[in-house]
């Protein structure tokens, strides 16, 4: 048997792996019916929950004055009747349970780790994490690997800072599960790009990770060196921490510049084992692996489940944590979820654009809501460009003008050429964002390339004092 639940928390059975040539880690559970597979969740539902009331004076509060109690869960359909709660009660919860909040459920000696969130903005999230949840959290991403095509002759290269950031330990530690081979190279230092081409062209790792910037500015740095990315001889890349690797117009970039195949993962650090947002190596998009976590995508305003082909906001529920569960857990970010087969068998539901934005990344300009996500999708897509980009929000008069900052690619290209590279995107993204959006061309390198999470919207309407 390859997965138990009548006890929780679940145990894996860590000497397990399957064929080299099998396309499922768990065939069972990964092509069930839902309506069979719903019966599994509820289980892990209750065990979760009772766990969470009985260990965790944050669900105690919580939970006590929204008038819920575990006991009241009789159906999966009962999840609704749980308050969502955000990345606000969190923060609110450690500033005033100081360092790790109310909320670690497991005694102390058994917490093996601390992480957090990148903390762009705010305190940070310090993430606790419990020895047997570190080893479920391996399970869960080796299974979702598996299915991205990685398997234990790949050598794994992860080319993201190992740091608070919380995602190249969560690919790690899956890649490990595989027992693939595991190159945690790190991203961010000076010189650090540079010397990846090397060491990438002296050990031949077969698999990437990291962000879909990252991978394009380490094949910029290649070529400049006079190494073409598709000799760099990854099979696979698979990425997180940005929404790239779904969009079409980048995918497809990615996909060409390093001739593999392009995957893409990630609910948020928070909630790992973050990849149960996780694609497959057969279409775009992810799966939601309703087993590991349980995500349901809400109305924003409503918080109503949205129906199949609508957009929503994540909302995930831990099914298997012991250390700081999140229970319905309100994500911000938004996609669109879908129930349609999918080629590789597996009947989870989809996310086909992947996770394409957040409610607070989207800029409204003009009444219009503007996804930074749909600009690239655009400029990727154009020719004649690097694909490097910046979106620039400023208010003139009380009225929001958008300007979009886009690199040419032909160093040499001037006059009426480059005036109709600059036309041509302008006119495309007119059509697509529904404004009227101003073009600016820029030499190629001009812009600063990132090496970690890309920021490519500068509203400056703020420095005017608008509201
Ligand atoms: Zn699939």
């Amino acid at each position: 048997m390859t997965e138990q639940v009548s006890n929780w928390p679940p145990t894996y059975d860590d000497a397990y792996l399957p064929p080299a040539d099998a396309r499922y880690w768990f065939p069972e559970i990964e092509t069930m019916a839902p309506t069979s597979r719903e019966i599994i969740i509820f289980e892990k539902l209750r065990g979760q929950t009772a766990w969470a009331y009985e260990r965790s004076p944050f669900y105690q509060r919580t939970w006590d004055a929204a008038g819920f109690h575990p006991s009241q869960l009789h159906a999966l359909d009962d999840l609704h009747r749980i308050p969502v709660i955000t990345k606000e009660d969190l923060r609110q919860d450690l500033l005033d349970n100081p360092p790790f909040g109310s909320n670690v459920c497991d005694d102390w000696a058994d917490i093996e780790r601390i992480h957090g969130s990148s903390g762009t903005t705010g305190i940070p999230t310090v993430l606790t994490i419990s020895r047997d949840d570190w080893k479920r959290i391996g399970n869960a991403h080796a299974r979702v690997m598996w299915a991205a095509g990685i398997r234990p002759t790949d050598m794994v290269f992860m080319a993201a800072p190992f740091s608070l950031y919380m995602g190249g330990w969560g690919a790690l530690v899956g890649a490990e599960r595989i027992r693939a081979r595991c190159f945690p190279f790190g991203a961010g230092s000076p010189g650090q790009t540079r010397m990846a081409v090397r060491w990438i062209q002296a050990a031949h790792p077969t698999v990437f990770y990291g962000t879909p910037s990252f991978a394009l500015y380490l094949a910029e740095t290649a070529r400049e060196d006079g190494v073409d990315p598709r000799n760099l001889g990854f099979r696979v890349l698979f990425f997180s921490g940005e929404p790239g690797a779904s969009i079409p117009g980048t995918r497809r970039v990615l996909e060409e510049t390093y001739g593999a195949s392009v995957v893409d993962m990630g609910s948020t650090g928070e909630m790992s084992p973050w990849m149960s947002n996780g694609g497959c190596s057969e279409s775009a998009g992810m799966h939601l692996w309703q087993d590991i976590v349980y995500t349901e995508l809400l109305d924003p305003a409503t918080h109503a489940v949205v129906p199949n082909g609508s957009e929503g906001v994540p909302v995930y529920t831990h099914l298997e944590r012991t250390s700081q569960p999140l229970i319905r857990f309100w994500s911000g970010d938004l996609s669109r979820w879908t129930d349609d087969p999918c080629p590789c068998g597996r009947t989870y539901p989809r996310l086909p654009m992947g996770i394409y934005g957040r409610v607070d990344d989207m800029v409204t300009v003009r009444g219009e809501n503007v996804y930074p996500s749909a600009v690239e999708n655009v400029v990727r897509g154009s020719v004649g460009l690097t694909g490097e980009f910046r979106v620039v929000i400023t208010r003139e008069r009380a009225m929001d003008e958008l300007t979009v900052l886009a690199e040419y690619a032909d160093p040499g290209a001037a006059g009426p050429a480059l005036e109709a590279i600059r036309a041509g995107l302008q006119a495309e993204l007119n059509t697509t964002l529904g404004i009227r959006a101003n073009v600016q061309m820029k030499a190629p390198g001009e812009l600063e390339r990132t090496q970690f999470k890309a920021r490519r919207v500068i509203d400056e309407r703020n420095l005017y004092g608008s509201a």
